[in-house]
């Protein structure tokens, strides 16, 4: 994948990667992209060691100089930076008809197998689960086709993995990362066909719905993250 990679997450986004305070699927889309694009490998670097630095800088009962050397170990330590440099973490699998190599994480999620659904169109839905906030699925967009207009109620997130497709905001190619909020109408469409990863904040379904509800705190935090980021 030598192409340019021109849409990445954003450094909030990273800085909650590198504290590990994201959600599974969220976790998972940003690991993936970050294997496959090396300025955000370093920047996840740096918020790594630096959250590790304010970590141990916080206030404590003992003589500060008992950490320095705990901190020049963390500093050393190799980073991700070795994974994927030569593509071998890559693995290939079949998928429709043809193959595509994925991003180990995604290829770990994937090995599980995937159930592939035909949305009409020429679209194609394989979901996977990966946490109770989100709905992630790989899309595979067949060349020629589109999706209907569409607007979510949360946000969503999609990771180009192979091809390429178009919207009313841009071109994406492989490892783009594109984050959309609910306030984004918009129409992918794809020429040369394309497989993505997508995560979507999970909308008040029905089935899940009556869950959530019957659960009051897992509902408070779903409604309080989205009232974070419509704000
Ligand atoms: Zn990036």
């Amino acid at each position: 994948m030598n192409t340019e990679v021109n849409f990445h997450p954003s450094t909030e986004l990273l800085q909650k990667f590198a504290t590990g305070s994201l959600s599974g699927g969220m976790n998972v889309a940003i690991s993936a992209h970050v294997e496959l694009c090396k300025f955000c490998r370093q920047q996840t670097s740096e918020f790594e060691a630096k959250a590790a630095i304010d970590w141990l800088q916080m206030p404590t009962e003992s003589d500060e100089s008992d950490f320095s050397d705990l901190v020049a170990g963390i500093i050393k330590q190799p980073q991700i930076d070795s994974i994927g440099s030569n593509g071998s973490a890559l693995n290939e699998i079949h998928m429709l008809d043809h193959s595509v190599r994925l991003p180990k994480v995604l290829a770990k999620a994937a090995a599980e197998g995937l159930v592939w659904k035909q949305l009409g169109g020429g679209i194609n839905q394989a979901e996977l689960s990966l946490d109770d906030e989100t709905q992630c699925e790989f899309i595979y967009m067949k060349p020629g086709s589109q999706t209907p207009v569409h607007k979510h109620q949360g946000s969503e997130i999609t990771l180009v993995l192979d091809g390429s497709f178009s919207d009313e905001l841009g071109h994406y190619n492989p490892s783009d990362f594109i984050a959309r909020s609910g306030s984004d109408v918009h129409q992918p469409r794809s020429e040369e066909g394309c497989l993505c990863f997508a995560v979507l904040d999970k909308p008040l379904t029905f089935t899940k719905g009556i869950a959530r509800l019957l659960n009051p705190i897992n509902n408070y935090r779903f409604r309080r993250s989205l009232a974070r980021r419509a704000g």
